[in-house]
């Protein structure tokens, strides 16, 4: 087994040396366990929080031990009659070529129905996020207009286009002109703003002609900023992520934003909502599945795929994604299918 493992707690931006490779023999499976090879490994932001200490809403994982992460992985050997030799399974073994896994862990893949790494986004976690927040807090309705900034990830590809199909208005903000083009060309966002542009506000600004109804936050600082004075009375803001500040060491420079937030709070009866996923799953997950697959099957929702070919090149990618270098979900090609 090859396998990544933390070395040291990142101070702001994590380095190379943050990360470290071992190798050690391939475990044997007890009874109820299975021996898998990881075929794709999912890279995620919230990985960065859990290279930290900082008290979150997940133990850290400690120096020394694998990274963490969902994985698509084939059956080797079985020791749990719920699942067999050659099966693909979804489960959450972390940056490694192989892993022994209880059976109760791992959940049997279709492999007929959709490609192997769309579990691990459009059709996994991050689609799932998309999803809820936007559905259970953003609640958006037919003529409103909704904000999602990382749109083309999959978590902000996901709220774009079902707010579509909600009848929503859907306005993408992405890093560059190729991003922005993907949005409206290939994902039918109505409009899309590059957050790097030096005249990022009034563009976003033109592209929300009637306001904001509905900003899911997946960034915060300048865009959150841009967005605030363009917000509805009674907008909502799922708050999912914060993914610029995830390498952040101090507050920013700058005057305290912190009163104006929250008189648009108060002015504009805003709901200010964040939320883990995970909270979700017992009440909507199985909607989820069902929904999102009629409309990936009706051609309602599409995703794109960042394939990165090689564990040993899962350090690299995931700082690239945080520094917004993907294009797409973040998948890592462990081994062949
Ligand atoms: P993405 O694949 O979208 O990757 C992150 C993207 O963030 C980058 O590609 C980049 O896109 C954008 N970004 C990075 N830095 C900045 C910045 N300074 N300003 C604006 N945008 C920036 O990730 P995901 O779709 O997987 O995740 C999106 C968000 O959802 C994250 O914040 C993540 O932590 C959160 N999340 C929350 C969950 C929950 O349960 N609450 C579950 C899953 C995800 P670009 O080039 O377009 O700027």
């Amino acid at each position: 087994t090859t396998r990544i493992v933390l070395a040291a707690r990142p101070h702001g931006e994590p380095v190379a040396a943050d990360f470290r490779t071992e190798t050690v023999a391939v475990a044997e499976p007890a009874p109820g366990q299975v021996s898998l090879r990881t075929v794709y490994l999912s890279l995620d932001p919230y990985m960065r929080g859990r290279m930290s200490d900082a008290k979150s809403y997940a133990a850290p994982i400690q120096v020394g031990d694998v990274m963490v992460g969902a994985t698509v992985s084939q059956v080797i050997d079985s020791r749990d009659p719920s699942v067999k030799p050659g099966d693909h399974v979804l489960g959450y073994t972390g940056w490694q070529t192989h892993a022994v896994a209880d059976a109760s862990a791992v959940r049997v893949l279709d492999t007929s129905r959709a490609p192997l790494s769309a579990s691990l986004g459009v059709l996994g976690m991050p689609g799932f996020t998309g999803y809820a927040g936007l559905l259970k807090i953003g609640r958006p309705v037919s003529g409103e207009t909704v904000a999602v900034a990382a749109a083309s990830g999959p978590v902000g590809s996901a709220v774009g286009q079902i707010a579509r199909i909600h009848g929503a208005r859907a306005v993408g903000i992405a890093g560059g002109p190729e991003k922005c083009a993907f949005l409206r060309d290939e994902l039918g966002f109505d409009a899309a703003v590059d957050h790097r542009a030096p005249d990022f506000a009034d563009r976003l600004r033109e592209a929300a002609p009637d306001g904001i109804d509905v900003y899911f936050e997946n960034v915060g600082g300048p865009v959150t900023a841009a967005v605030l004075p363009l917000l509805n009375t009674y907008a909502r803001m799922p708050v999912c992520g914060l993914v610029s500040q995830y390498n952040a060491t101090a507050v920013p420079a700058g005057p305290d934003r912190l009163p104006g937030f929250l008189s648009a709070v108060l002015t504009k009866s805003l709901t200010v909502r964040g939320f883990i996923q995970a909270e979700f799953v017992a009440e909507m997950h199985a909607d989820f599945r069902h929904d999102m697959a009629t409309w990936i099957a009706e051609g309602k929702v599409r995703y794109r795929e960042d394939v990165v070919d090689g564990l040993e090149n899962a350090p690299s990618a995931f700082l690239g994604m945080l520094r917004g270098e993907n294009f797409g979900k973040v998948v890592v090609q462990v081994a062949p299918a």
